[in-house]
């Protein structure tokens, strides 16, 4: 057999495994109610959380800045595609997540594959969550650190870790808000421990910023806990609506980064049109939180129907996970959710372990009352 006889064999097995994966087409812009082929559907899976992929403010302004900048940026940062946009809203975010300075990387895949290596050495040992993005889990196997898993969000394990592996320099990485379960770091605890043991903190901030804090900061606001975390990484491609990733920190760290980072120095800017649409979105963020007291809203309600209906869960992020657990049965309720014209993915393994299949809500803050009930009473006549 030839290596695409091979690619042949596997994608076949995935069939029968029910974890094949495929893509629909959407054709219109990313709310709560679009066009996906050819059929008018209700999404409930987008990680556009704040309903800003579609906003007029922005796109009349991104569109503005087009019209002066191109649309492409021609360059890396370092060589011709710097703009003064770029520097712009690393500033801004700066000031929106309280630290020093800021960093732009092209998506939030590439910031975690980018400063992870940059960060750690041979000389390192990363203590990653269990449950860590896999963008996190590849910056760990880019590095030449040593990584030890740790129990998810388990302080305990992770200190025993700790202790076990007699580390002299190492981090602590984890993502704020868990992107396949909707849970929230224990924080305080894991900034104590990093402390006590001399370590650095490293926070992945993707599905918290726009979400949870009283105006929607992430992390830090959650708990009160400014000027505590070391790297805060996070991503414009979730609640502000646009696309890249940042990192957020101190004025070193970021100097650093800008000459270490092999994710951001060797590849093209991001175009000026995408750094406009964040820019705006921010902007629409820091002047107004009623979209993310109707986000926060909504997710409240969410859970209180589910409830009602039979399925206990208690979320405070967008993601709300309803576990089904066998892979089959999951995909079959999907696709008679797609069916009658709800859009809500089934996750399946690799993303989740096996048998942990699921059905993976996510909320916008436009959603209204009437489709939260209605997708609640269908997922558990569905499911129970
Ligand atoms: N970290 C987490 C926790 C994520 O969920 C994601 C996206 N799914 C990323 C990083 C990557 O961000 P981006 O989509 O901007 O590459």
């Amino acid at each position: 057999m030839n290596r695409l006889q091979e690619m042949e064999v596997y994608l076949q097995q995935l069939k029968t495994q029910h974890l094949y994966r495929k893509m629909y087409e959407i054709e219109g812009p990313q709310v709560p109610i679009t066009k996906i082929q050819g059929k008018k559907m209700l999404i409930m899976s987008s990680n556009s959380y704040l309903d800003l992929c579609h906003n007029e403010e922005i796109e009349q302004y991104a569109m503005a800045i087009g019209g002066k900048y191109g649309t492409g940026s021609g360059g890396s940062r370092l060589t011709t595609g710097n703009t003064s946009l770029h520097r712009q809203l690393e500033q801004a975010l700066a000031k929106f997540k309280k630290t020093e300075d800021c960093l732009l990387f092209n998506t939030g895949y590439m910031a975690n594959v980018g400063v992870i290596p940059a960060v750690c050495h041979e000389e390192y040992t990363i203590f990653s969550d269990a449950l860590n993005h896999a963008s996190i889990i590849d910056g760990c196997r880019l590095a030449k650190a040593k990584t030890i898993i740790y129990k998810h969000n388990d302080m305990e394990d992770l200190e025993e870790k700790i202790i076990k592996s007699r580390c002299k320099q190492g981090i602590i990485i984890s993502d704020a808000v868990f992107s396949m379960d909707g849970d929230i770091v224990n924080l305080p605890e894991l900034i104590k421990i990093a402390r006590k043991y001399n370590l650095l903190t490293m926070i992945d901030e993707a599905h918290s910023t726009g979400v949870i804090g009283a105006s929607g900061r992430g992390i830090c606001e959650y708990y009160g806990l400014y000027n505590e975390i070391d790297i805060l990484m996070g991503t414009l491609s979730k609640s502000i609506g646009s696309e890249g990733g940042f990192v957020c920190g101190s004025k070193v760290l970021i100097e650093y980064l800008k000459n270490k980072a092999r994710s951001f120095i060797f590849s093209t800017a991001l175009s000026p049109f995408t750094v406009a649409c964040s820019i705006k979105a921010l902007e629409i963020l820091e002047q107004d939180v009623s979209r993310i007291k109707a986000l926060q809203h909504n997710i409240q309600y969410f859970c209180e129907r589910l409830s009602l209906y039979g399925i206990v869960i208690t979320s405070k992020t967008s993601i709300i996970p309803i576990i089904i657990g066998d892979e089959e049965k999951t995909l079959k309720v999907s696709q008679q959710l797609f069916e009658e014209g709800i859009y809500i993915s089934a996750i399946r393994y690799p993303t989740v372990a096996k048998n942990e299949a699921r059905l993976r809500v996510t909320l916008m803050s436009t959603h209204t009352y009437e489709q939260l009930d209605y997708v609640a009473k269908r997922i558990s006549e569905l499911i129970l």
